[in-house]
């Protein structure tokens, strides 16, 4: 049974929905910048949730948009005198090619809200025909105070009064759907019934999920910093007209930050995920965001990147004993100790309560190997342990089992040649490889340690 925390009741609830098939939309990268390993924590959380998902034998439809209509595009695109398009596709590019390095599985949809634009118009147009929505000096607001349901995600009372009020709006929380043009907007604009302008995200949003996946969802997801305004502003526009609830569940994961700070392209403090890949595998930056709790926030550090690098050292350790060749797990029996894995990523995609039960295992089993007893079933349970932790982390390569199984002999010249790489022994490390190789073996090194190959 699996249970997430919405933030809507902001409880844990039971996951159920009318039919098998989920609609998941995610908010997507503003693409003025490359992606920071920030914007990842929450893109590898989206790809947590569709996993589990499927382990839970649902299917998925998902859209993360790329917000390609924005302010800082805007002001990029003129400081640069580049067309708008040459910066938003590059940076989508960038997007796209880490969610790929990164594992992520691939969404049904990224539509990019330049697409969408006349359908943008024509909602904010029955927003102001049916009274939510108010025309000032070519701007177009909401007015927060016509719909009563305003506040699903905050109480209103608490809030800060250092809104910036604008003296175009009615109201302090009224929010912009439609932004006339300035003269710093140099030539990007559309046109419509209010004038040159452009949309505001929060309508691009509210618009292009409906588009793509209809006006009823099941799980609504973004960082913990768009829960307000930005989601609220989602519903607002759209249950105003609807009259229901847009999505079900409404989830968020908490900030990445780097030395107490939040990590923002805005702030400068920013690591792009590109420079991270360049340093870090794709298999220790998805341990490193996997090890802590999605609703945990967690900082950058060093240790805690080498601290992955040695678990994924440890698990493939693990797994060069098995012929862990891909397969499917659901098809074979699953133990208690499977169950209780399992049971941690249901309970709120508890992962690191799962990653310790995985570890568990991994140092029983080990003990169990010594003793040279039930190796049958030994084996059996761990290469569906492996494939069924692999379903949800994606951190094992898992290769051919011919390349896998390696003589005790290469075993221990593999791990001297660790010691000596530990100790900068270079020279040894490499008479070592060339051992190796005369012994009919290839040594690779990679971010994430040796890897060896049989020569064909
Ligand atoms: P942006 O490109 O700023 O529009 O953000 C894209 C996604 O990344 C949104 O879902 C944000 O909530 C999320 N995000 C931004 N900064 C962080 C951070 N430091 N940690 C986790 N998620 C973040
Ligand atoms: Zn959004």
């Amino acid at each position: 049974m699996l249970k997430i925390f919405n933030t809507l009741s902001n409880k844990k609830e039971v996951f159920k929905t009318d039919s098998n098939l989920v609609k998941i939309y995610g908010c997507g990268p503003t693409v003025y910048d490359h992606p920071h390993i920030g914007n990842f924590r929450t893109f590898i959380f989206y790809d947590l949730l569709i996993r589990t998902l499927h382990l839970n034998n649902y299917d998925t439809q998902s859209a993360i948009n790329i917000t390609d209509i924005d302010d800082k595009i805007i002001s990029r695109s003129i400081a640069e005198k580049k067309n708008m398009q040459d910066i938003t596709l590059k940076y989508e590019k960038s997007f796209i090619d880490a969610s790929r390095k990164l594992k992520i599985l691939k969404n049904e949809f990224y539509p990019r809200a330049t697409d969408h634009v006349e359908d943008m118009i024509a909602f904010i147009q029955k927003l102001v025909d049916k009274n939510y929505a108010y025309v000032v000096n070519g701007n177009v607001y909401f007015d927060i105070k016509n719909y009563t349901n305003y506040g699903k995600f905050v109480n209103l009372k608490t809030l800060d009064d250092d809104i910036e009020n604008d003296l175009d709006k009615k109201n302090k929380n009224d929010f912009v759907l439609w932004k006339a043009w300035k003269s710093e907007d140099g030539n990007i604009f559309w046109e419509s019934a209010w004038g040159k302008g452009r949309p505001a995200w929060h309508t691009e949003c509210a618009v292009i999920s409906q588009k793509i996946l209809g006006n009823k969802i099941d799980i609504h997801c973004g960082g913990i910093d768009l829960k307000f305004p930005h989601h609220e502003n989602e519903c607002a526009q759209i249950e105003s007209i609807t009259n229901k609830n847009f999505a079900n569940y409404w989830l968020h994961s908490e900030h990445l930050n780097i030395e107490d700070e939040k990590m923002s392209k805005s702030l400068g403090n920013s690591l792009s995920i590109e420079d991270m890949l360049k340093k870090y595998s794709s298999n220790i930056i998805r341990m490193f965001l996997l090890s802590s709790h999605y609703r945990s926030k967690i900082s950058l550090s060093k240790s805690k990147l080498e601290e992955s690098k040695k678990m994924i050292n440890r698990i493939s350790r693990f797994a060069e004993k098995f012929s862990t060749n891909e397969f499917d797990f659901t098809k074979n029996d699953l133990s208690d100790k499977h169950q209780s894995f399992i049971d941690a990523i249901n309970d709120d995609l508890n992962t690191p309560k799962a990653l310790g039960i995985f570890f568990e295992f991994i140092s029983d089993t080990n003990k169990a190997l010594t003793k040279r007893k039930d190796l049958k079933k030994i084996n059996q349970e761990s290469i569906i342990f492996l494939n069924l932790f692999n379903s949800i982390f994606q951190v094992v390569d898992i290769q051919n089992s011919d390349d896998k199984v390696f003589p005790q002999e290469i075993n221990e010249l593999l791990l001297s040649r660790q010691q000596a790489r530990d100790n900068k022994d270079w020279i040894l490390s490499d008479k070592i490889r060339d051992k190796l190789f005369n012994l009919g073996w290839i040594v690779e090194d990679s971010l994430d340690g040796q890897k060896l190959l049989k020569k064909k």
